[in-house]
C-alpha cells in the first residue's frame, strides 16, 4: 500500500519512485525530534549510531541525498589536483556534474569495465607513478551494487582484494552503497563484512527501501568530524530532522529482507522478456534489482516503445536509442513485472508490423523513376 497513488500503474524507471507507508509516515509522525545542527535531534543520533555500528564504523552522519555523501566523503579526502579512481559507469563518474572536480578540485581516472567491477590488478595499473608531474592518486570508488552495470554486486573476496591493494597504494576507499543492502541480501554478506574496511561509506534511504529522503555517510570519528564542516558549509545541517531519520529507521526494521522479492521479480521479469521478438538482455546475470533491455535486434527504438507504453500506465527509463533500464522495487509486484514484460514484447511486435505494413505500403504504391542507365 501506498501514500497515495499516480497515474502510472507500474514505474519501473527507478527505485527512488517508492514511497512511505502508512506504517512509514506514522513512525515519522511520532518521532523525537530536536535541533540537528547542534546534535540535539535524539531520532537522528539514533539512525547514526545504529547505521554507523551495521557498516562496522566508528561514526555516521545524516545527510539529505547521496549524492552529497560522495561530494563530502571527497571534500575530506581529496585536496586540489588529487585523483579520483572509478569505474567508468560509475554514478560519480556520470551523474554528478563532475562534483569531484568542481567542488573538491579533484580529477578522475576512470577504468573500463563492462558491469563497473575492476579487480585490484586493473587498479593498480590505473593508479599514477609517483612522480612530481602526476596528479596525486587519492581515493578508490566501489559502487556497491554497479548501478550502469545492470545492478552487479561486488563479490566479497573483490572487495577486499581491491581494500588490500589500496591500502598498500596509499589510497583511501570510498564506497558509494546506494544499493548496498541489495548486494548484502543478494550475496547473503553481513553488510559490515563489505564495509569495514572502507575508509568511507554510505547508504542511501530513498532507493527501494521507501523513504522520502536520507541517506548516512560512515567513516572513523575523525572523518565525520571533517565531514560536519562539509555539511554546514554546504547547507546541509538541518533541525528537525528526527521526522526523516524515522522513517529510515522504519526502513532499517521492516524493508531491508524484502528487497529479496524484488531480485526475484526483476529475474523474472527478465528470463519472460529475454530472446522473445529479438529483444536481449544487455547483462545477462541479474544479480539485484536493475535490467538493462537491449532493443538494437529488434529495430525498435527505445523512444517508440515507450511511447508505446505510456497509454497503458508502465515506465522504463531509456538509457540509450536501443537500451532500456527497468528497476523493481517495493512498488511493483511479481504480477505488474509480469504484465510489464508482456506489454513490452507485445508494443515491440506491434510497432515491428505497423512498420513492415508502412514499407509494404510505400512500396506498393510508389513507382521507382524509370533507370537512367
Ligand atoms: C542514486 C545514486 C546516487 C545518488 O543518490 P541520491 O540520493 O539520489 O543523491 C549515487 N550513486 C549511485 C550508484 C546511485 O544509484
Amino acid at each position: 500500500m501506498t501514500a497515495s497513488s499516480t497515474a502510472w500503474k507500474i514505474d519501473l524507471r527507478s527505485d527512488t519512485s517508492t514511497r512511505p507507508s502508512p506504517a512509514m509516515l506514522k513512525r515519522m509522525i511520532h518521532a523525537a525530534v530536536g535541533d540537528e545542527q547542534i546534535a540535539e535531534d535524539p531520532t537522528t543520533r539514533q539512525l547514526e549510531e545504529r547505521v554507523a555500528h551495521e557498516l562496522g564504523q566508528e561514526s555516521a552522519i545524516f545527510l539529505p541525498t547521496g549524492t552529497m555523501c560522495n561530494q563530502i566523503a571527497f571534500l575530506v579526502h581529496c585536496r586540489p589536483g588529487d585523483e579520483i579512481v572509478a569505474s567508468r559507469l560509475a554514478h560519480i563518474v556520470t551523474s554528478e556534474g563532475a562534483g569531484g572536480a568542481a567542488l573538491a578540485g579533484a580529477s578522475t581516472q576512470t577504468i573500463d569495465t563492462r558491469n563497473g567491477i575492476f579487480t585490484a590488478d586493473q587498479l593498480r595499473h590505473a593508479v599514477r607513478p609517483q612522480r612530481d608531474r602526476s596528479p596525486r592518486s587519492r581515493v578508490v570508488v566501489i559502487e556497491q551494487t554497479s548501478n550502469r552495470g545492470g545492478g552487479a554486486v561486488w563479490p566479497l573476496d573483490v572487495v577486499k582484494s581491491i581494500q588490500r591493494e589500496a591500502r598498500s597504494l596509499g589510497l583511501a576507499v570510498h564506497m558509494d552503497g546506494a544499493r548496498l543492502f541489495n548486494a548484502a541480501v543478494a550475496a547473503d554478506v553481513e553488510l559490515d563484512h563489505f564495509t569495514r574496511e572502507c575508509d568511507s561509506v554510505w547508504v542511501d534511504f530513498t532507493k527501494s527501501l521507501g523513504c522520502p529522503f536520507g541517506a548516512v555517510l560512515a567513516g572513523s570519528t575523525d572523518f565525520v568530524k571533517q565531514a560536519w564542516r562539509w555539511k554546514h558549509r554546504l547547507g546541509g545541517a538541518m533541525r528537525q530532522s528526527g521526522l526523516m531519520a524515522a522513517a529510515c529507521l522504519y526502513a532499517l526494521e521492516n524493508n531491508v529482507t524484502r528487497l529479496a522479492d524484488d531480485h526475484a521479480n526483476a529475474q523474472c521479469f527478465a528470463e519472460c522478456i529475454d530472446g522473445q521478438s529479438g529483444i536481449m538482455l544487455a547483462f545477462r546475470d541479474i544479480d539485484t534489482n536493475i535490467v538493462f533491455v537491449d532493443l538494437s535486434e529488434t529495430g525498435v527504438s527505445a523512444e517508440n516503445l515507450l511511447n508505446e507504453l505510456a497509454p497503458q500506465g508502465i515506465r522504463l527509463s531509456m538509457e540509450g536509442q536501443h537500451l532500456l533500464r527497468a528497476v523493481t522495487h517495493m512498488d511493483v509486484s511479481a504480477d505488474d513485472v509480469a504484465v510489464a514484460a508482456n506489454a513490452i514484447i507485445a508494443a515491440v511486435e506491434s510497432i515491428r508490423s505497423r512498420t513492415h505494413v508502412a514499407r509494404e505500403h510505400f512500396k506498393a504504391t510508389t513507382r521507382l523513376p524509370a533507370q537512367t542507365t
